[in-house]
């Protein structure tokens, strides 16, 4: 067993996240909504730095990767293709004594929607909630799909469906893109954007949501050839959660064994990441075999097989499917940055992100308010800022000051004091090493811009 390498609990990063502007609950002000947070200022711009750089490793860096982004809300037929209307369930049950609601398969122990193999193992358990023994209804299964309605009128003709992933609008437009960019196979199609997911128990932070983004790539490929591009996207995703800076013994692949996998696919992997509530589901890979675009040329009557101009023939391509949650890989970022050291005798906490996605990149500290420290501040500020985000602060004591950018990760502190009106030259503080060193006013982009490396 791995030791863990975190140093936050639960309670812990939830209330740093709220504390240093990471994570608010959705609708804080009116208590909340299960399921739902908001990212703050430096929690939007970690989670737009992972996707940008998710976008350059898989899309832009991919020769026969191209992006696209499609409607949250879609023709109802293409979720009934795909599956989701009928099997897009989670088993519940609840408690008779407490009325306490519960996953059945958690409970359970068990990865199945098998209700009656669910009841059995349910037996002769305790409700968890108050103890109750032989509380439990009899498992249902529970739509996770957002309903809502089209239009004006609200009757079953005008029902639709949040999406409960990104992937089934990239299916729905696989041949508009394979016509218009002329790819040849193996290609991919990538989309980042929301789904939605009536989850029966949301929790744990922001690791089980109602609303989250997905990070997804359908990459379409010859059958014989599905097996090479599983393997090696398994590698892939690995390798960029690594340059991300999440530390590999906090990182573990689970093959899913015949009974835990859906029925299509041929091979399924999660990347699990430990998070303080044990090693959970982070990203997923799938060999999904030529299952999607078969149920899409059945329910739309559009042919979308491929013409193989080498063979002549034509097949319908497998599809290898990597798909991650923006949400849980950010408290995986945030869990494993964290840092406490002493140094002189004082505790420091330190946010070790990588220079890549750190919300904040440079902050520009004056060293007092006078006038004409802010004003030289203000025309560093604006030689360094406009490509990434730079934070301007003179408020508090310096040291102060350092402390919240280690706070909330900022790689680099850049220092105006009075001998800068002089020398017009400022002191640079790297985070992790704490070394300052002083740079002309005039190198200063440069410098910033090398170091970090963007
Ligand atoms: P789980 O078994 O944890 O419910 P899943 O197998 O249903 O997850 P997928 O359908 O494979 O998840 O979705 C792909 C990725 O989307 C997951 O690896 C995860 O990172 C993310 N994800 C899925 N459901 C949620 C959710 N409710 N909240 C946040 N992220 C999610």
């Amino acid at each position: 067993m791995n030791k863990p390498k975190n140093k936050l609990s639960m309670e812990e990063l939830t209330s740093y996240a709220k504390r240093r502007g990471f994570v608010f609950q959705a609708s804080d002000i009116y208590g909340g909504i299960a399921g739902f947070w908001d990212l703050g200022p430096y929690g939007s711009e970690l989670a737009d730095n992972i996707k940008s750089s998710w976008w350059k490793n898989f899309v832009y860096k991919k020769s026969n990767v191209v992006g696209i982004n499609t409607a949250i809300i879609q023709n109802p037929k293409l979720w009934k293709a795909s599956g989701h209307i009928e099997t897009f369930v989670d088993p519940m049950v609840d408690c008779k004594a407490c009325k306490h609601r519960f996953r059945a398969d958690h409970l359970a122990g068990v990865d199945t929607n098998d209700l009656k193999k669910l009841d059995e193992k349910l037996v002769n358990l305790a409700c968890p909630s108050c103890d109750a023994k032989d509380s439990f209804t009899p498992s249902r299964t529970f739509q996770m799909m957002f309903k809502t309605s089209v239009g004006p009128v609200q009757d079953a003709s005008n029902e639709a469906y949040l999406r409960p992933e990104t992937a089934g609008g990239i299916f729905a437009q696989y041949e508009n893109v394979r016509e218009t960019t002329r790819k040849k196979l193996p290609f991919g199609i990538a989309q980042i954007g929301k789904a939605f997911r009536n989850e029966i128990t949301p929790g744990d932070f922001i690791f089980r949501l109602r609303e989250f983004s997905q990070m997804e790539l359908e990459l379409f490929t010859h059958p014989d050839q599905a097996k090479d591009q599983y393997e090696a996207s398994k590698a892939a995703a690995m390798d960029w959660l690594l340059s991300l800076g999440l530390s590999q013994e906090n990182l573990q692949y689970h093959d899913h064994a015949d009974d835990e996998r859906a029925h299509y696919a041929e091979a399924s992997v999660d990347i699990q990441y430990q998070y303080p509530f044990g090693f959970k589901e982070l990203y997923g890979i799938a060999n999904r075999t030529d299952y999607d675009l078969q149920a899409h040329s059945k329910e739309s009557g559009k042919d979308l097989s491929y013409f193989d101009e080498l063979t002549g023939k034509r097949f319908l391509p497998f599809v290898i499917e990597p798909s991650v949650g923006v949400e849980r890989l950010l408290m995986a970022v945030m869990l494993d940055a964290y840092d406490k050291e002493e140094v002189n005798g004082e505790e420091r906490v330190v946010m070790r992100f990588t220079p890549q996605i750190a919300p904040v990149k440079v902050a520009i500290l004056p060293l007092s308010k006078k006038p004409e420290l802010s004003k030289l501040a203000n025309e560093a500020f604006d030689l360094v800022a406009g490509d990434y985000n730079v934070e301007y602060d003179e408020t508090q004591s310096i040291g102060k000051r350092y402390r919240r950018q280690d706070e909330i990760g900022t790689p680099y502190c850049v220092t105006v004091d009075f001998e800068s009106l002089e020398d017009k030259a400022v002191t640079v503080r790297e985070r992790d090493t704490m070394k300052q060193e002083r740079i002309k006013l005039v190198d200063l982009r440069a410098y910033l811009d090398d170091k970090l490396g963007l």
